[in-house]
Formats: structure tokens, sequence, C-alpha cells
């Protein structure tokens, strides 16, 4: 890595004519080095020739750390200049010299970013610090509005691009851009640079983001000024290992500082779910040497749902709407289904996809085609099919504490890497607003259970069909625990107790994976007897149980 760094250095430096190297004639001359080099500084006004060069030496620092961390060892160095070419072509977002890819981070960003590094590779086998998405620093966070921008169209930038991608939070979150003729104070610029880029959070003064060859798509656009809300990538949260597997042998030689986690910052502390269908989210060969998968989701059925750049998504929305717009109304809606009061319109719920209604209450109608679409499960299957084009949304749901088999019989999309305009979705994890498995390329492994009393199905058709078959699960496993578990004690009337009859019973029954892996009581609530319930507080569906004492 040092002699390839010496390249970069000696490029830049004889670029701005430095005349301390103008007698040293490198190799990277005759290799054409000099062309990709110069090309990274075109419109150039975030990197300088010395944050280039400090960016290389950190994410060379971040790569032997990481190689550590992945038990990498010994790999071939990488050739740089061959990376940075290949990556400006075609991953114009996965730049090899910048933090995972497209972030800029700030001088003493970097120091904490490599600080952490270090401090997570020695704990990684200990109980990892944790993080939120968001950066917790509080001068990163824009603080007045509408944030101020310009477009540098003599760049070149498609100012279209630019437009639509600022559309997509202004449309759906209380935070408002307005664009100069020439800017001052705080402001971002846009301009066309080699790849795409943007600093993280605000930063002061002047910042930019690059909108280069590839990077056009509104949702390409959107993720990038994420980044300059405050944003950092979702795969590199604090929790993605329960989420997400890398697979580190299908990583390029020089890309292995890519995929690093940060500590939990407060910013995002919301308790929001890790969300796969973030636009934040890598894709699944994201700095893969040859297509093969570097990023596997623990549940299958998710690889379509990674890498999506086609919208927000809800948790996307609603944390900055969270982080930035959660005074402006003052009177909260009971919204249901983690909907939560519309800062844009304090009488509506924003809800998730899905949903509609006031209060979220319901599925979102699309067309009458898609005929009923609030289903109720029953111990007999019922059958959901659709095919051709259009989107429909059923909403599921079985009496409280069961659960929904779903099984699916017909399965038909165009094959996508990731499931963008062609796909079924169906949520059946713990939360049902959170992006559910987006199916594609082939269908769900297995029947599917759903881990709450409520699933859903969307459909998003262009030519695809499926057919699908859903039941209310028999009577389930957590009810049959707390039949057995507990009895009324015998105290006098009035003071009655709901004991725990047989809390090893329960336990094993835990362990055997009832409530599925991360299924553990995390508190227990005895009631007096005037009620002849008592509580269980549940962590892996993170809902509140009621056991009658029979
Ligand atoms: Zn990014």
């Amino acid at each position: 890595m040092k002699q390839l760094q010496l390249i970069v250095s000696l490029s830049l430096l004889s670029l701005t004519l430095c005349e301390a190297w103008n007698d040293t004639v490198p190799d990277w001359e005759r290799n054409g080095y000099d062309a990709v080099l110069a090309n990274l500084l075109i419109n150039q006004t975030t990197l300088t020739k010395i944050t280039l060069i400090e960016y290389i030496e950190m994410m060379s620092t971040l790569r032997n750390i990481q190689q550590d961390k992945l038990q990498l060892p010994n790999r071939p160095e990488p050739d740089i200049a061959t990376l940075i070419s290949e990556s400006i072509t075609s991953e114009p977002d996965q730049l090899p010299y910048l933090f995972q890819g497209d972030i800029i981070l700030t001088r003493d960003q970097m120091k904490a970013v490599i600080e952490f590094a270090h401090e997570d590779l020695a704990n990684s086998t200990s109980t990892r610090r944790k993080r939120g998405g968001l950066t917790s620093e509080l001068s990163l966070r824009w603080t007045k509005f509408p944030i101020l921008y310009t477009i540098n169209t003599g760049s070149g930038v498609d100012a279209n691009a630019v437009q639509a991608g600022i559309n997509l939070w202004q449309k759906l979150t209380c935070i408002s851009f307005q664009r100069l003729r020439s800017g001052s104070g705080d402001f971002i610029e846009f301009f066309k640079g080699t790849g795409c880029y943007s600093n993280i959070g605000s930063v002061g003064g002047r910042q930019t983001i690059s909108i280069g060859r590839g990077c056009n798509s509104p949702a390409i656009v959107a993720h990038e000024i994420g980044h300059s809300l405050g944003f950092w990538h979702e795969q590199s949260r604090f929790d993605r290992d329960n989420y997400i597997k890398v697979l580190s042998q299908n990583i390029k030689d020089g890309m292995e500082g890519q995929f690093g986690m940060e500590g939990q910052r407060d910013f995002q502390a919301n308790g929001y779910p890790y969300d796969l269908g973030s636009v934040m989210h890598y894709g699944r060969t994201a700095f893969s040497s040859d297509d093969g998968d570097t990023i596997e989701t623990i549940d299958k059925n998710y690889m379509g749902t990674i890498g999506q750049r086609v919208a927000l998504s809800f948790y996307d929305v609603k944390n900055i709407n969270t982080a930035y717009c959660n005074n402006r109304c003052s009177t909260k809606l009971p919204c249901q289904h983690n909907g939560y009061t519309d800062p844009k319109n304090c009488n509506v719920c924003r809800c998730s996809e899905p949903f509609g209604g006031t209060l979220c209450e319901k599925a979102a109608s699309t067309s009458s085609s898609c005929g009923t679409i609030d289903l109720t499960a029953k111990p007999q299957y019922q059958t959901i099919s659709m095919s051709g084009t259009g989107n429909c949304n059923w909403v599921i749901t079985a009496i409280p504490n069961r659960k929904i088999f779903i099984q699916m019989d017909k399965f038909g999309f165009d094959e996508q890497n990731t499931c963008e305009y062609d796909y079924i979705e169906i949520r059946y994890g713990p939360d049902i607003a959170n992006t559910g498995a987006r199916m594609c390329s082939s269908p769900p492994r297995g029947p599917i259970r759903s881990s709450t009393n409520k699933a859903v199905i969307m459909f998003r058709g262009q030519g695809g069909r499926f057919s699908l078959r859903f039941r209310q699960g028999t009577f389930s496993a957590v009810q049959k625990i707390h039949q057995m578990s507990w009895r009324r004690s015998h105290n006098p009337p009035g003071q009655q107790k709901l004991l725990c009859q047989q809390p090893r019973n329960l336990r094993q029954k835990l362990a055997a994976g009832a409530l599925g892996p991360a299924g553990r009581i995390v508190r227990k609530h005895v009631a007096r007897a005037a009620a002849n319930t008592a509580t269980v507080l549940v962590q892996a569906v993170g809902q509140t149980i009621t056991v009658r004492d029979n």
C-alpha cells in the first residue's frame, strides 16, 4: 500500500505543479494513473490533494483493521489505480478511496471511525458498543431551514436528477430546501464529480454532493442527501450482525475496509428497527470481486430487499421526521401499525406503505381488482392470487397470540438482483411497518410463519404472478407454554397472585426455540388476583402477552 500511496501522492502533487517531485518520472505516468487520478479532482471542491491522500491512508488503515477482524490475512496488495478506474466506470457509489464508498468524513469523524474500528477489533469477541444510524454530534445536524443549496450547472451535473432527489425528501419530511444562485453561509453545492458522494451531516460552510456519471436516479441522489442529513449506511449499524452476514471471501481485494461498523450514536436511538429496505442499505454484491454476494441476509427471503434505489423507506422517512420534525405537531394522533402524526399535516397519520385510513388502521386501497384487502385468518386455508400489472396490499390479522402461516403455491416474477419493480413483498416480522421480504427471483424458502398475529402481502406487479394460501396457526406455542406455567396462589381472596408453576419447563421450551431464535422472557410481572391475568414481556416479539389463569 505504501507504494500505491506514493503513486497517488506523486500524481496529485504533479497536478498542482509541485516542483519538489517534478524530477521524478514515476510509473504512473506510463500506466495512465495520472489520468485516472486527475479525473478524481475534476470540479472537485471538497477533496483536495491533501484530503484525498489522507483518505487513501485512512482507508488503508481501515482495510488492515478490517482484514484482521474478518480474519483474512495475507491478501494481495490492491492496485489502487485499477480499483479506482474500475469503480468510477461501473460502481460510482463504491469508490475505494472514500469511506464506505461514498462518504467524505471530516478529520474528526475520520479519527473517531479509526478509533472505533480499533476498539471494535479489540472487542470483537465481547459485547460491542452500540450505535444507531445517524450522527449524534449535534453540530452536524442542520439547524436552519430551508437548507440552502446551489447546483453547479457548469460542472455538467444533471439538475433535474438533483431536484428529483430533493423532492423525495421534501415531499415526505418537514425538511425544506431552497435553491440559491450563489451560496453563502452553510449550504450544499451539487456538482458533477467522479462518482456519487457526500459528507455526513452539516459540516459548516460550503459542502458538496457529487452527482457524477451513473448517479442520476432520484433515489441515488436522495441517498447522498441522506448522508448530508446525518445518515450513515444501514449495514454499518451496530446491530447489523443480527440481520446480515458479510461474506468476506467475495470482497474485492482492497475493499475490505468498506464493511466496518460504527458505535451507537444517540441521534437514532429512537428504537427503530434495522431496515433491510432502507435506501441507505447496500445491495448483495456491494464491493464484490466477481459479482458473488458480499452481503447475505440472515433470513434469506430478504435477499431481494437489500440495495433498493427506488424510494425512501418508511423508516428512512420516520427517522428524519423524528430527528428534525418531532415538535411540529402539539397533539399526537393514536396512529396504528407504527404510523405517526404527519409533521406536514398534523390532522393525519403518516402510515407505512401498505396501511391506510386516518389512523393507519387498515390496508391501503389501490384498486378494486385486489378484492377484499383486510382479511382475517381462520383455521382453514384461504387463497390470495394476482397477476399482471398493478399494486395490491392485503393485511391479514389473526386473533391475538396466534400466528399466521403462509404457503406459496405459484410464483413467477421478472428476475432481479434487488426486487425493484416486479415482485411480491411479504411482511411477517415483529414490526409490520418495516420493509418485508421482497421476492422476485425465487419464492420463499419453505412456508412462512409470522412473528405476530399480523402479516402483510404486497403485490407490485409488472407482469408477474403468484398464488398463496394462508391460515391461522393452531394453538400457539406461547399460549401452550403459559397454560402449563401459571397457577393462582393460595393467598386470601383479594391478595391472590398468579404464580409461575413450572418455570423450568418454561425455560426449556424457550431454549427449544418455541419463540424463535431470539425468544426469551425479559420481565415477568405477576398481577394481584383481583384480575386473573398476568403479563409476560417477550422480547422476541416485542409485545405483551396476557396469560389467563385457567
Ligand atoms: Zn452512501
